[in-house]
């Protein structure tokens, strides 16, 4: 059975931190997350770089007009949903390269699986047992389904699917009215979407 002195279950900007600072003590660490894809966690994979690459495209589209009031005339057709999606999967990749090339650099193993707990000092991953000295778990959240509301993937979807979305829809409605909800709205109303957003109270943010 392979030893380690610290494991880390989840790549999130969490573990992937928590394992380099690990090996930059001098320790053995192994980070684990269920596929390479999800090294860089949500905020990487559809989170805080996804969605800014979607609000700095919404951006260069609101300031077409900006342009246009300048004399300096484009050729602006709207906002191409499918390219916008490609070149964040692209970037993404880009930033996955860089954080699994500083694992590497710091010395920080890796193994993709579910991992669970087999008792308080193992744990399994696809079968394969692993002991530990110490454990850091920074699995993360999930997403939050309402009961009256659940997720169908396809006309309710989550803040994950918004970024797998192949055509932009001719109306939307944001429930929440957290950073999140806020992000998709600008997005959405800046290129060209009839955006309603319900919030819980009366303050956005
Ligand atoms: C649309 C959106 C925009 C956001 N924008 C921002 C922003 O601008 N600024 C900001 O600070 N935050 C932002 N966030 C929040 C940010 O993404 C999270 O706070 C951050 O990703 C949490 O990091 P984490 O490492 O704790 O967990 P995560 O990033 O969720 O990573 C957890 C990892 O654990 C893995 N995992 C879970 N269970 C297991 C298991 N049993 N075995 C192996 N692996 C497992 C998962 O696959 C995942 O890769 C945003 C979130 C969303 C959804």
């Amino acid at each position: 059975m392979k030893e380690y002195e610290a494991v880390v279950i989840g790549a999130g900007p969490g573990g992937y931190e928590a394992a380099l600072e690990l090996a930059h003590s001098g320790l053995k660490v192994l980070l684990v997350d269920r596929n390479k894809e999800r090294v860089g966690g949500t905020c990487l994979n559809e989170g805080c770089i996804t969605s800014k690459s979607y609000l700095q495209s919404a951006q260069y589209l609101s300031k077409a007009s900006f342009f246009s009031d300048c004399g300096v005339m484009l050729d602006v057709k709207g906002l191409d949903i499918k390219r916008l999606r490609e070149k964040t999967i692209s970037l993404k990749d880009e930033i996955r390269s860089g954080v699994l090339w500083l694992l590497e650099q710091a010395g920080v193993e890796t193994l993709y699986g579910l991992a669970s707990f087999v008792d308080a000092n193992t744990i399994d991953v696809s079968n394969e047992k692993i002991s530990f000295k110490r454990c850091v778990i920074a699995t993360g959240s999930q997403v939050r389904e309402l009961p009256q509301l659940p997720l169908d993937g396809k006309k309710i979807i989550s803040s994950k699917e918004v970024f797998e979305l192949e055509a932009l829809p001719a109306s939307i409605i944001i429930v929440g009215g957290g950073p999140i909800g806020c992000e998709f709205a600008t997005f959405f109303n800046a290129v060209g979407v009839d955006v309603t957003q319900l919030v819980r109270g009366e303050q956005l943010l």
